[in-house]
């Protein structure tokens, strides 16, 4: 997707600081962190949010949670604690239009919404 600034990450067209990759999907910091530790893992495949995902991306999405664990092990969080969030559309104030893992964790968080 040319105007999504997620590819662009992905196509090394913007910097990140990207904390795991493989053929897959890929993770790196949130810009602009919400919690201690807060960083986003994607699909290389542009698909836009949760509404999009077919039957042909069971095997992408299960690969994605479980390295999800692999990364917040990687972080330290594992035993205190994370989150996984995803935001879809509007009222969920979804920004970016690539589905995105929030990976967040590092200390505790508040009830039910993280922001
Ligand atoms: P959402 O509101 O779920 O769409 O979340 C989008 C997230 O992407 C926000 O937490 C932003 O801080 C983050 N973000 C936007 N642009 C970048 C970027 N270039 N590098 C890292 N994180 C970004
Ligand atoms: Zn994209």
């Amino acid at each position: 997707m040319e105007d999504c600034i997620f590819c662009k990450i992905v196509k090394k067209e913007i910097p990140a600081d990207i904390v795991y990759e493989d053929d897959l999907i890929i993770a790196f910091e949130d810009i602009n962190p919400q919690a201690k530790v807060h960083t986003l893992i994607i699909p290389k495949e542009h698909i836009p949010n949760n509404l999009y995902l077919e039957g042909r991306h069971k095997t992408l999405i299960g690969h994605l949670i479980l390295k999800a664990n692999e990364i917040a092990k990687m972080k330290n969080i594992a035993q205190t604690g994370f989150r996984l969030i995803v935001n879809n559309g509007k009222d969920a104030g979804q920004e970016v239009f690539h589905i995105h893992w929030h990976l967040l964790g590092g200390e505790p968080l508040g009830r039910l919404v993280c922001k």
